[in-house]
C-alpha cells in the first residue's frame, strides 16, 4: 500500500471519528490514540525503531535521543548484550510465581547489594511500586519490629515519587494531587533545604524521611551536602529511617552507581526502577539487613515482581554497566557536556543556570521552554523539560563526544534563536 496523502489521512481520521460517535464511543480531539485515556500530553511523534543513541519515527525521520525514555534506556536503545540474554530467557522460562525459588532474584540482589550499602532486595515493576514498598517497609519496621506508633513519612517540595495514591501524596507537587482527594494520611511535605521546617515537622509519629539526591522532575535540583548531613543526623537522633528515591538518579546516571554514594551516606532504604532493566518494566526496593524481619512472609507481594524474565534483563543490564564502567563514563561525559553547554550558552542572559550531575542535566531558562523542545524535534534532537523553565538532557551512558557535540550545536542554536525572539517580543 502506498503512502496516504494528507487529505486521505484527514478523511480516514474523520470517518473513524464518525464511526466512533455512531457507536457512542468517546472521540479524542486529535483523532490519534482515541481509544486511550488522554492522561498524557503526547508529542505528535510516533517512534518505531531505536539503536544506541538514535531513534526513528514512523515517517523514517532520525533523531538523536537525549531523553532515553526518561532515564530508562541508559545502555542506549536495543543494547545487544542485554537483548541476547532476553532472547535466551524467552526460550527458557518467562514467569513463575513468587511461591517458588527464583535464582535470578538472588543474583540481581547480590549484584545490587554487593555494590551498595544495602543487604536485602524486594522486586516489583515500577518506581512508584518500589517507593510504595519503601513506605510500607518503613511503617512495618516501626510498628511490627520496634513496636512504635510511627507511620508518617516526611518528603520535600518539588519532589516526585510516583502516581499511586501513597506516592503521589508523598510527591511535593500540587499538580499531581488535583482531583484525587481524599489523600492517604501519614505524609508531610516541607520546603527543601529548610532545616527549621524539617525539625518542626518531626513528631512522635514520624517514621521516615524520603528524598531524591537530585530532584529530577522538580527541575534537576541537587540536594546540598550540608543539608543532607543534617537530614542524616536528624534521622539518627529521632530513630527515623532514611529513604532515598533513586528511581531516576540510580543506575549510573549521576556518575556513581547510586547517587547517594557521592555523599558518603548510607540510606536505610533506597529504590530503583527506570534504568535498572534497559526498558523492561522492573523496580527494586533495597534495604539494610536490620529491616529484614519487617517484611515477614505474607506482608508484601507483587505477581510480576522479579520474574525469571525481568531478572535476566536486570542482571544483564547491571553486569554490562559494571563491566563497561558506565557510572564513571557518565561522570566524564557529564562534565564534557555541561562544560560545552557553559561555553556555548553560559553568557546568554536567557539561560539562568546550567547544572546537573553526571548525565542528568538541567538548563534553567528565564521563560517557559516547551517550544524549544518542539523546535528540537524538528531539528532531530529529542530532550524534555523538568518543570516549566528547565530543559532536561538525559542521554544514554554510552553517548559519544561526537553525539554530544552535535546535540550542543543544535541546542545552542535553538536557545539563541528563541532567546532573540523572546527578547524581541519583550522589547516590542
Ligand atoms: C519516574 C520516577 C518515579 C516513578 O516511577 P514510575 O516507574 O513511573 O512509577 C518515582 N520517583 C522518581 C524520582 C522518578 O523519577
Amino acid at each position: 500500500m502506498g503512502k496516504l496523502t494528507e487529505a486521505e489521512v484527514q478523511t480516514a481520521a474523520g470517518q473513524q471519528q464518525a464511526q466512533l460517535k455512531e457507536q457512542g464511543k468517546p472521540v479524542a480531539a486529535e483523532g490519534k490514540m482515541s481509544a486511550v485515556f488522554p492522561s498524557y500530553a503526547r508529542y505528535d511523534l510516533a517512534l518505531v525503531k531505536g539503536k544506541g543513541s538514535w531513534v526513528w519515527d514512523d515517517q523514517g525521520n532520525k533523531y538523536l535521543d537525549f531523553t532515553c525514555g526518561l532515564a530508562v534506556t541508559s545502555l542506549g536503545h536495543a543494547p545487544e548484550k542485554v537483548g541476547a540474554k532476553l532472547k535466551e530467557q524467552i526460550d527458557t522460562l518467562w514467569h513463575v510465581s513468587n511461591l517458588f525459588q527464583i535464582p535470578g532474584q538472588q543474583k540481581v540482589a547480590q549484584l545490587l547489594t554487593g555494590n551498595s550499602c544495602a543487604d536485602q532486595a524486594f522486586f516489583c515493576n515500577s518506581g512508584a511500586e518500589a517507593n510504595e514498598a519503601a513506605i510500607k517497609l518503613a511503617r512495618r519496621y516501626h510498628q511490627k519490629v520496634k513496636g512504635d506508633d510511627r507511620y508518617e513519612v516526611i518528603t520535600f517540595e518539588q519532589s516526585f515519587h510516583g502516581r499511586t495514591l501513597a506516592t503521589l501524596t508523598a510527591t511535593g507537587q500540587q499538580k499531581v494531587k488535583e482531583g484525587f482527594l481524599p489523600l492517604p494520611a501519614g505524609f508531610k511535605t516541607v520546603p527543601l533545604h529548610d532545616l527549621p521546617a524539617l525539625e518542626a515537622a518531626i513528631g512522635e509519629h514520624t517514621a521516615a524521611i524520603m528524598l531524591e539526591m537530585v530532584l529530577a522532575e522538580g527541575g534537576v535540583l541537587e540536594v546540598q551536602a550540608e543539608f543532607l548531613d543534617a537530614v542524616v543526623a536528624l534521622c539518627k537522633q529521632h530513630g527515623l529511617l532514611l529513604i532515598v528515591d533513586e528511581v531516576q538518579t540510580g543506575m549510573g546516571r549521576t556518575g556513581k552507581l547510586f547517587a547517594h554514594q557521592h555523599y558518603g551516606i548510607e540510606p536505610d532504604i533506597f529504590t530503583l526502577a527506570k534504568g535498572v532493566a534497559s526498558g523492561f518494566p522492573a523496580g527494586v526496593m533495597l534495604g539494610k539487613g536490620y529491616l529484614r524481619e519487617a517484611f515477614s512472609p505474607g506482608s508484601h507481594a507483587s505477581t510480576f515482581g522479579g520474574t525469571p524474565l525481568a531478572t535476566a534483563v536486570m542482571a544483564a543490564t547491571i553486569e554490562t554497566m559494571l563491566e563497561d564502567e558506565l557510572p564513571q563514563r557518565a561522570a566524564e561525559m557529564g562534565l564534557y557536556l555541561t562544560g560545552l553547554l557553559k561555553e556555548k550558552l553560559g553568557d546568554t542572559p536567557f539561560v539562568v543556570d546550567i547544572r546537573g550531575k553526571g548525565l542528568l542535566i538541567g538548563i534553567e531558562c528565564k521563560q517557559p521552554v516547551s517550544e524549544i523542545v518542539l523546535a528540537g524535534q524538528k531539528r532531530g534532537l529529542l530532550f524534555v523539560t523538568a518543570g516549566p523553565n528547565v530543559l532536561r538532557l538525559l542521554p544514554n551512558l554510552y553517548v559519544s563526544k561526537e553525539e554530544i557535540d552535535q546535540a550542543v550545536d543544535i541546542l545552542s542554536d535553538l536557545i539563541h534563536t528563541y532567546a532573540t525572539q523572546a527578547n524581541g517580543e519583550a522589547g516590542a
